[in-house]
C-alpha cells in the first residue's frame, strides 16, 4: 500500500492538479536532479514540450504558469498566490529566469514551452519532457515525465514499474489492502472501524500527532478557501467572463430569499462547494481533495454535516479524513484519479465517492454502510466525461462540483438505510475503470469534445 491520506489530501494552487500541481512538481524535481548532480551551474537553457491533453488545455490550466514556477524551485504547498502573475511577467518580459533561485539561464516561455497538441506520449495522455542544455548546447539532462493525475508526478521508468513518486511512499503497512473487500474483511477480523484501520497504516509512517496535525492544517485551509470564496466578487480568468457566484448566492442564502420547500440544505451545499471551485478557478490556495478540479465536494459535505447534522468536532474530522482517504487508496490503485484517464468520473465521481464514505462514516455507518455509500457515491457519476470549456477548470467544473456534493449525502443516506447490497465497491471501481479506458479521447481533458465544442456567449 503506497498511497496515504498525505499524498490524496495536500495543500496546493489551482487550478488542477494534474495540469497545475504536477507540472510543478516536475519541474522542481528535473532542476533538483540536476543540482544533485553537480551540473546546475553549467545549464545555460532549459525546453520543455508538452504532450496530450497538457498541450491541449495547459493553457487554460496555468501549465505553463507552474512549469516556470517549478523551475524557481517553488512548491504548490508553499508558493505566494499573490505574487505569480508577477513573478511570470517578469520572466516573460526579460527572457531569464533563476532556476532554483541559484542559476540564471535565458528562457523565453513562448518558445521554450512547446504545447504538441497532436501528439502524446507513450505512457499517459499528461506527458512532459525536459531538455536541460549548456552554453554550447550539449545536453546536460534529459528527462521524460507524465503528470498522473492528483498532482502525483512519475518518471518513465517509474511509471513502466507502477511506482508512485512524488512523496515516494512505499512503507509496508500493518493492515494491506488493495480492494474492498480487503478493507472490509480487516474491519471484521479486527473489529475496528475504516478509519481505524487506515489510522494504524498512516502511524507507520507519522506520530499519531503528526497525523492529526496535517488533518487539522488540510481542514483550516479548506475553510480558509471558503470564505475567500463566499466573500470574493469580481470575473473569473480565462476569457469566459463567469461571474463569481458565492457571494451573492451566499447573500441570498443569508436572508432565506427564497421558499426553499425544504431544500435549503441543497443551496448551502451550492455555496460552499461553488466557493471552493471560484477560489479554484482563480489559482487560489486550495486543498486537493482528490484533485483540484473536484475540490470543493469534500469541504461542503463536511461543512453541510457541521452546519445540519452536529457540530464538527476533531475527532470526527479525523474519522471522515481517514475514512475518505481509505476509499480514495482503492481509486488511485485500482484505476485512476485523472481525469485525462477516466474523464469526470476519475475527479468529480472519486470525490463524490470519498465525500459520501467519509459522510457515512460520520452518521454512525457500519464499515459495509461506508462501502456501500462509497458505491453508490460512484455509480452515479459513471462515465462522467472531461469536457471543460476553454480548457478552464470552469465550465462544467464549478457546477458540477455542486452536483457532486448534493449526491454525496444523498449516497450516504441511501447506503445507512440500504440492506440488500447488490454492487460491491470493487465491482463499480472495475467498471469505473473500463468506462474510461472506453471512452474516446476528446471526453478525457482535451476540451475536444462535448459541451467545450459549445460556444458560450461572453
Ligand atoms: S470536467 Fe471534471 S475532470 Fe474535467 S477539468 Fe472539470 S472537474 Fe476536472
Amino acid at each position: 500500500m503506497r498511497t496515504s491520506i498525505f499524498d490524496l489530501f495536500y495543500i496546493g494552487i489551482g487550478p488542477s492538479s494534474s495540469h497545475t500541481i504536477g507540472p510543478m512538481r516536475a519541474a522542481k524535481r528535473f532542476v533538483v536532479d540536476i543540482e544533485t548532480s553537480g551540473l546546475l551551474a553549467e545549464v545555460a537553457t532549459v525546453n520543455i514540450f508538452l504532450y496530450g491533453s497538457l498541450a491541449l488545455t495547459g493553457i487554460g490550466h496555468h501549465t505553463d504558469k507552474a512549469l516556470l514556477l517549478g523551475l524557481l524551485g517553488e512548491e504548490p504547498e508553499t508558493v505566494d498566490t499573490l505574487t505569480i502573475n508577477k513573478r511570470v511577467k517578469t520572466i516573460t518580459d526579460n527572457g531569464r529566469l533563476l532556476l532554483l533561485g541559484k542559476q540564471v539561464i535565458s528562457f523565453y516561455p513562448s518558445s521554450d514551452i512547446s504545447f504538441l497538441k497532436r501528439e502524446r506520449m507513450m505512457h499517459h495522455s499528461n506527458g512532459l519532457y525536459f531538455i536541460a542544455r549548456d552554453d554550447t548546447g550539449v545536453i546536460l539532462k534529459e528527462e521524460k515525465m507524465y503528470s498522473v493525475g492528483g498532482g502525483f508526478v512519475m518518471t518513465q521508468e517509474e511509471i513502466s514499474k507502477k511506482f508512485i513518486s512524488h512523496l515516494g511512499h512505499d512503507a509496508n503497512v500493518i493492515n494491506p489492502f488493495r480492494t474492498g473487500k480487503d478493507l472490509l474483511d480487516l474491519c471484521i477480523s479486527k473489529n475496528k472501524s475504516i478509519a481505524d484501520i487506515m489510522l494504524e497504516n498512516e502511524m507507520q509512517r507519522h506520530s499519531k500527532e503528526e497525523i492529526e496535525a496535517y488533518i487539522d492544517s488540510l481542514w483550516a485551509v479548506m475553510q480558509e478557501t471558503i470564505d475567500r470564496g463566499l466573500n470574493t466578487t469580481g470575473i473569473l480568468p480565462g476569457g469566459l467572463k463567469i461571474e463569481r457566484r458565492a457571494p451573492d448566492l451566499f447573500k441570498k442564502l443569508k436572508t432565506n430569499f427564497m421558499p426553499d420547500g425544504g431544500a435549503e440544505v441543497l443551496d448551502w451545499l451550492s455555496v460552499y462547494s461553488i466557493a471552493t471551485n471560484e477560489e479554484n478557478a482563480c489559482g487560489g490556495r486550495v486543498v486537493t481533495a482528490p484533485t483540484n478540479g473536484s475540490a470543493g465536494i469534500i469541504p461542503a459535505v463536511l461543512k453541510y454535516y457541521d452546519k445540519f447534522c452536529k457540530p464538527l468536532d476533531k475527532q470526527s474530522l479525523y474519522t471522515f479524513f481517514l475514512t475518505a482517504g481509505a476509499i480514495g487508496f482503492l481509486y488511485k490503485e485500482n484505476a485512476s484519479i485523472s481525469g485525462a484517464e477516466m474523464g469526470c468520473q476519475g475527479e468529480v465521481g472519486v470525490a463524490c465517492s470519498m465525500a459520501a464514505a467519509g459522510l457515512a462514516a460520520l452518521l454512525g455507518g457500519s464499515p459495509a454502510n461506508i462501502e456501500c455509500a462509497a458505491e453508490i457515491g460512484m455509480e452515479h457519476n459513471l462515465g462522467l466525461t472531461c469536457d471543460p470549456i476553454k480548457g478552464l477548470v470552469q465550465i462544467p467544473c464549478i457546477e458540477r462540483n455542486s452536483m457532486g456534493a448534493v449526491k454525496a449525502v444523498n449516497a450516504a443516506r441511501l447506503a445507512l438505510k440500504r440492506t440488500d447490497q447488490k454492487i460491491s465497491l470493487d465491482r463499480v471501481i472495475q467498471t469505473m475503470k473500463e468506462t474510461g479506458e472506453d471512452m474516446k479521447a476528446k471526453y478525457k481533458e482535451t476540451s475536444k469534445g462535448g459541451l467545450a465544442l459549445h460556444k458560450v456567449a461572453c
